[in-house]
Formats: structure tokens, C-alpha cells, sequence
């Protein structure tokens, strides 16, 4: 069988502990080198075959995971934060389904809840937010049109940008452009919860020059919105003492 694991977004101790069994019980660890923890792997058995996926091409994993199963070993599919976003496993799961092999997915703690982490951040702050984009620019993978930067900054929500990191200049030049406020507050988050975490809090103007003093060009999240740093919020409804929950009558 095949396990699709989510190895959360850096710290080893971020894995779930259901992902930790699993990585324990392997036979087979097929893990994203390219950002998840090799420290994680200190989990597998010492008879347990490791591959960094980083190296193989889809035809290869799924090679792998072929053999492995005709051998009746279990898999684990290791990937960065949550599999579910950018994690390309459908593909993945589309040729196992062709193959007749049986997966199963364990969620992970995805990098932009690590990030509002790191950043002591609620990204849903009544009054000012209450929904989070989370979406990229383009690269080699296109983004649909309705879904552009322009598109979706219009609705002044919070945003999460992945891959983006590569050009926060020509990102946060499209959000002014768009008519997002040059002082719009964002936040840029590298590595977030690995020993080597960065995170600065600046403004759409000024995040750019951050991200070239600092070097930063990848592994990292940008966000943008006035949850980032408004003090100009409204209580929740949830802890108000006139507004009776189903756990708790008015006072
Ligand atoms: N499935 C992953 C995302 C994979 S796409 C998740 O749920 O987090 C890879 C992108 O995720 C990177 O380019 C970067 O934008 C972001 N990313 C992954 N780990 C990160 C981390 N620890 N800190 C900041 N950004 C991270």
C-alpha cells in the first residue's frame, strides 16, 4: 500500500503522529528532498529504502511504488507541509488507480499555517478578513486567468502567495498596480519553523528590497493584507459574553 504523507513544513516535531507511525512502519520512503526535512527520515527503519524524489521523474516514483507493492510493502510518499496543495500527488494517484494500487493520504501542517505561526497570526480577523486566498503567480505552471494576481487582489481578503518568492518585485508591483495601497501591510516568511526560520513584516513597497538584501528567492511565503498588522480588529463573536454560544448561555 501506499501512503501519501504530509511531513509538515519543517520542524521534525510538526509531522503529525500519524505520519510518524507511518514513516516508522516503512519499507519504502519516497520523500520531496527539496524541502522536506531530511531529518524526518531519522524516523525510518534501518532496513528502510529511502529515494529523494527531487531525482526521478513521475515514471520513476511510480516504478518504485510498483515493486514495492508487488512485494506487499508499504510506502510512504513523503511531502512538503500539506499534499494537497502544489503537491502534484493526483497525478501520482491517477497511475496508482490505473495500477490497481490502494493509497491512503495523511494531511500535514501546511507552510502557510506554519508561517501565520512564526508570525503569531490569524490570518481570519473579524472587521478586516474573513477568507484566505492561497495562490501563486505563474511560472512554467500557468495560472487561470480568472485566478491572476489582479483578480483575486480585488477582493481585498487575506492572501497566502507559494512559489512566488522567486520575483516579490514583479509580485508586489502587480498588486499596486492592481489598486492595492503601497502600504499595505505583507509579510514575507522564509523557511518558516525550520532553525534557519526568516520573517520580516513590511509593506507592499518596501518588501522587495527586503527579499534582495536578504537573499531570499525560494522556501519562502508571502503575505499580503491588513491582518498582517492592523490593531483595528473587532472581538470575535465566539468569546463575547452577550452572544450565546452552544457550549456557553449569555451572561
Ligand atoms: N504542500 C506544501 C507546499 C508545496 S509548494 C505546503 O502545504 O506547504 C512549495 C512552496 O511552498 C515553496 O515554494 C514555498 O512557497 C512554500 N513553502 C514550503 N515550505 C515552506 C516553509 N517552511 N516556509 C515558507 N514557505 C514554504
Amino acid at each position: 500500500m501506499v501512503h501519501f504523507v504530509g511531513a509538515g513544513p519543517g520542524a521534525t516535531d510538526l509531522i503529525t503522529i500519524r505520519g510518524q507511525r507511518l514513516l516508522q512502519e516503512a519499507d519504502v520512503i519516497i520523500y520531496a528532498g527539496s524541502l522536506v526535512n531530511p531529518e524526518l527520515l531519522e524516523f525510518a527503519q534501518n532496513k528502510c529504502e529511502i529515494y529523494n524524489s527531487a531525482l526521478l521523474s513521475l515514471e520513476e516514483v511510480i516504478d518504485i511504488m510498483k515493486k514495492a507493492d508487488q512485494k506487499k510493502q508499504d510506502v510512504v510518499r513523503l511531502h512538503t507541509g500539506d499534499p494537497s496543495i502544489y503537491g502534484a500527488i493526483r497525478e501520482q494517484m491517477d497511475e496508482l488507480d490505473k495500477l490497481g494500487i490502494v493509497y491512503d493520504d495523511t494531511p500535514g501542517v501546511s507552510s502557510f499555517c506554519g508561517a501565520a505561526a512564526a508570525l503569531n497570526l490569524e490570518y481570519t480577523l473579524p472587521g478586516v478578513s474573513q477568507s484566505v486566498i492561497i495562490t501563486r503567480m505563474e511560472g512554467r505552471t500557468k495560472v487561470p486567468e480568472k485566478e491572476s494576481v489582479e483578480a483575486l487582489s480585488s477582493h481585498e481578503a487575506t492572501m497566502v502567495f507559494f512559489l512566488s518568492a522567486g520575483d516579490v518585485e514583479g509580485l508586489c508591483t502587480r498588486l499596486i498596480a492592481s489598486g492595492r495601497q503601497p502600504d499595505t501591510p505583507c509579510a514575507l516568511v522564509y523557511k518558516a519553523s525550520w532553525q534557519d526560520e526568516k520573517k520580516f513584516v513590511s509593506t507592499l513597497e518596501k518588501l522587495p528590497e527586503i527579499a534582495k538584501e536578504q537573499g531570499i528567492n525560494k522556501t519562502a511565503l508571502i503575505i499580503v493584507g491588513d491582518v498582517v498588522s492592523t490593531g483595528n480588529y473587532e472581538k470575535s463573536k465566539l468569546y463575547d459574553k452577550d452572544f450565546e454560544t452552544l457550549f456557553r448561555g449569555k451572561k
